[in-house]
């Protein structure tokens, strides 16, 4: 195991495997082989970010799940909740960098050796280490939008409006969680005080495809077309346990696409692959590139 650490100063344990070199070079020539390559990233893209993922290796859930879509619309203590733990959570989540996966992603588009990078992240690191070509397939935490008038803003000047109107709950700490918010528990969330959209009164959530929400059909649709067009793909740091992402490496099976996958333990698309490095992303992809 090697420790880095995450925005916050803790300390994250992530496992070293040095991927083989015969694996290096066979995903780097299928890089070179393959003209238009579709990429899709998950949350191991982001773990040496400091953000921690949602599954073990197995793929199995290892916390706690996040909030669905239906209690955080519906009931407004599931939402004081949310925005309780997303205030304390963001102050972490907001400052993660990029990290050596997605400066290689980066640099593989820029050499021409990748095409769309379709992201499961909320995180927005591929765009910040350099990558253009990006669809964020379940929105950006960065971001907060109106459910009824659809204006969206800024997380930063929301979670100052957060911290206002909720003097108390400033001070708390907690772990961080994937979703950006933090594992604060056991607490009176009733007294925390969300602020409705200051132009219609609207609730507002974080502009992200929650558990029990659809992703956009127009990003699905960019993606699908981009895919289509594409003569490979590439998986980097998803089990693909969740179907929106899933359905596109079932997509290029039925396609005929060959596709490889650099994860750490199991995927869900393991019977679809044709290579596959168990390797951290940032080692592995470094190391493809330097090949
Ligand atoms: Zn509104």
């Amino acid at each position: 195991m090697s420790i880095v650490r995450d925005p916050a100063g803790r300390r994250l344990a992530v496992p070293e495997v040095e991927p083989p070199a015969a694996d290096i070079a066979a995903l780097r020539a299928f890089l070179d082989r393959h003209e238009r390559v579709f990429v899709l990233t998950g949350a191991g893209c982001s773990t040496e970010s400091g953000i921690p993922d949602y599954r073990g290796l197995d793929g199995a859930w290892k916390r706690q799940r996040p909030i669905e879509y239906q209690p955080f619309v519906r009931d407004p203590v599931m939402r004081a909740r949310y925005w309780a733990r997303s205030l304390i959570g963001w102050r972490s989540f907001g400052r993660a960098e990029p990290n050596d996966a997605h400066r290689a992603l980066a640099e593989a588009e820029r050499r021409g050796l990748v095409g769309l990078l379709v992201t499961q992240n909320v995180d927005g690191l591929h765009q910040a280490a350099g990558s253009r070509r990006v669809v964020d397939l379940h929105g950006r935490l960065d971001r907060v939008a109106c459910l009824a008038c659809r204006q969206t803003t800024g997380r930063a000047g929301w979670q100052q409006h957060l911290s206002t109107l909720n003097r108390d709950w400033v001070g708390l700490d907690a772990p961080v969680a994937p979703d950006g918010d933090a594992d604060l528990d056991g607490l009176d969330f009733s007294t925390f005080v969300v602020p409705a959209c200051p132009r219609c009164g609207g609730v507002v959530k974080p502009d992200v495809v929650f558990f029990g929400e659809n992703v956009p059909p127009w990003r699905h649709t960019q993606a699908t077309a981009a895919l289509s067009q594409s003569d490979a793909m590439l998986v980097v740091g998803s089990s693909l346990m969740v179907h929106s992402g899933y359905r596109y490496a079932l997509a290029a099976a039925r396609l005929g696409l060959p596709i490889a996958a650099v994860n750490l333990g199991r995927t869900r698309a393991d019977h679809l692959l044709t290579l596959k490095l168990a390797a951290p992303a940032g080692e592995a992809l470094t190391a493809v590139l330097a090949a």
